[in-house]
């Protein structure tokens, strides 16, 4: 039998075919519960679209509203829950996601496409970043400082926000997730969580193991609605105190400005167009380890994944000549099949758009080395399928140099200095991360001085991120907080502070 087809052997599984699809429902005031709106949004496996994983009546702006309402009422007794207590409940959250790893990481496969592996990975990255907010109930501080006046104590607080909107898209549909809705419960505030439309599944197992953990009714509430119908509430509803959103700039534009318009906290991560640039004394196997993964790691739907590849010109060719090597061995197929290096995009539309973006860059006259089709023989006729694209020859004013493009495409450009390689790598408009392949420490360090990034890899790939560290961009990759570490907590609260005059008396003179 095809080992893809093969009948889930985990006890556990959540198995979806179609007599078990999934009846996926919105999760308001603790009920599950179909939205009203008028459409019925299926979610499909895009290696194979023969298969639906689930189904859900989408919400309208009814219970988008409804939901912002529960949220308002929930928040003063989630408010008045010690922060270590909040705490807790993620770090039961997380025993519980620890148990379910294999099971959610081939349900996220099934969902988004990418491979086991690699959803395994993002699992694991999720919990690393529950474990770090479970932990942040204990060190949930203020500060004290030391007054102009005597006795007198002055020191902060750091207080929730209110009720707080999750915006998420679905390329990480655990992580990214984990990485908002934790902090946010953690300081203390109630939430409405909006998943991306294409990866309900996952959002939906995540808000169940937060109700299995104990989180009380009303706390976190998931509506299920598609961005057009339910955006706008999830933005500028009045009783909102923040807005996190993570997606395209094109949305996330609309997002920043309309929330912003009424001064209250946003942030936005978006899209990226990485450099990873491969100097001349690079450790050659190790940066193409490196360059692979960056770039068709995840079928390139990430916001790090690596889409320009700067190439030294000593060494360009015959590190062409071995990434092409390393290209042409890449297995594409169902990232259920552990022989699979990388599975499909996620949908009809990302696999027009890369196709769409292949077509512009040979127009425009970058030379298509390798890939660019679709890829159809057998099975892989019913999936998202695209091969591996690598152009070279690509210049700075190209539209495949300049834009997002989301998918398995490498621009290649040859590059004479360093100055060049930074002024490359800076050309853009996005300046979410980037990489360089050196063993010159002097270089590593100069170019992670000067590249226009919010992270920067000296001998590792584009991708990743560490729980502890923030993680966001610069120019127009990223407004607002940064996510992840002290700052994902510090975005969902805000400081207060406290003047405790202990004088017991009328003070002589008041200095300010
Ligand atoms: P997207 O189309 O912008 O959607 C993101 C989310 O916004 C989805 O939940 C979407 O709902 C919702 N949405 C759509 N229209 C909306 C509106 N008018 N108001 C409010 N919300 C609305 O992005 P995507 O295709 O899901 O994700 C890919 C993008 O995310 C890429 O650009 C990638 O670089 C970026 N990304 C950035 C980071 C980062 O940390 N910088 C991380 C991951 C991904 P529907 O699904 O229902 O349309």
């Amino acid at each position: 039998m095809n080992k893809i087809l093969t009948k889930p052997k985990v006890k556990n599984e959540i198995i979806t075919s179609p007599s078990h699809m999934l009846d996926l429902k919105s999760y308001i005031g603790g009920h599950w519960l179909d939205g009203s709106g008028d459409r019925e949004i299926s979610s499909i496996n895009p290696a194979d679209t023969r298969e639906t994983i689930g189904v859900f009546k989408s919400a309208s702006q009814k219970e988008a509203t409804q939901a912002i309402a529960v949220a308002e009422q929930s928040f003063p007794t989630w408010r008045a829950t010690p922060a270590p207590v909040r705490g807790r409940i993620v770090q039961k959250a997380l025993e519980i996601a620890r148990k379910r790893k294999a099971e959610l990481a081939r349900l996220m496969t099934r969902e988004e496409g990418k491979i086991l592996s690699e959803a395994a990975g993002e699992i694991e990255k999720g919990n690393n970043l529950l474990e770090w907010y479970g932990g942040e109930g204990l060190r949930f501080m203020g500060q004290t400082a030391p007054s102009e006046l005597p006795r007198n104590l002055l020191y902060t607080v750091r207080q929730p926000l209110g009720v707080v909107s999750i915006i998420t898209p679905w390329n990480f549909p655990w992580a990214i997730p984990c990485w908002k809705i934790a902090p946010a419960l953690v300081a203390g505030n109630t939430i409405v969580f909006k998943p991306a439309s294409n990866t309900p599944a996952m959002a939906v197992e995540f808000v169940k193991i937060l109700e299995e953990a104990g989180l009380p009714q009303g706390v976190l509430n998931l509506v299920l609605g598609s961005g057009s119908s339910v955006g706008s509430v999830l933005v500028e509803d009045a009783r909102l105190r923040a807005v996190s959103f993570t997606g395209s700039n094109e949305i996330g534009k609309g997002v920043y400005q309309n929330a912003g318009r009424r001064g209250i906290k946003v942030t936005c991560e978006m899209g990226g167009k990485n450099p990873c640039v491969v100097w001349e004394d690079a450790d050659i196997p190790l940066a193409l380890i490196g360059v692979l993964k960056g770039a068709f790691g995840s079928t390139g739907q990430r916001c790090t994944a690596t889409s320009r590849l700067l190439l030294h010109e000593k060494i360009a060719e015959e590190f062409l000549d071995k990434l092409l090597a390393e290209v042409k061995k890449i297995k594409v197929g169902n990232g259920l099949d552990p022989e699979v290096g990388m599975g499909p995009v996620v949908d009809s539309k990302q696999f027009e758009t890369v196709l769409n973006y292949v077509e512009i860059g040979k127009r425009e006259g970058a030379k298509l080395l390798f890939g660019g089709k679709k890829i159809t023989q057998g099975d892989l006729k019913h999936g998202y399928f695209l091969e591996p694209t690598v152009f070279d020859q690509v210049t700075p004013k190209m539209r495949v140099f300049q834009e997002e493009i989301f998918g398995p495409v490498l621009s290649v450009v040859r590059v004479k200095s360093f100055e060049e390689a930074v002024n490359v790598s800076n050309a853009v408009r996005f300046g979410l991360t980037s990489a360089i392949y050196t063993q010159d420490l002097t270089l590593g360090m100069r170019y992670s001085e000067e590249v226009q990034a919010g992270m920067v890899h000296v001998n590792s790939p584009t991708i990743g991120g560490e729980a502890q560290v923030p993680f966001g961009g610069m120019k127009e990759s990223g407004v607002g907080e940064r996510e992840m570490a002290k700052e994902g907590i510090l975005f969902f609260s805000e400081p207060k502070t406290v003047f405790l005059d202990y004088t017991g008396q009328k003070r002589q003179s008041n200095v300010y």
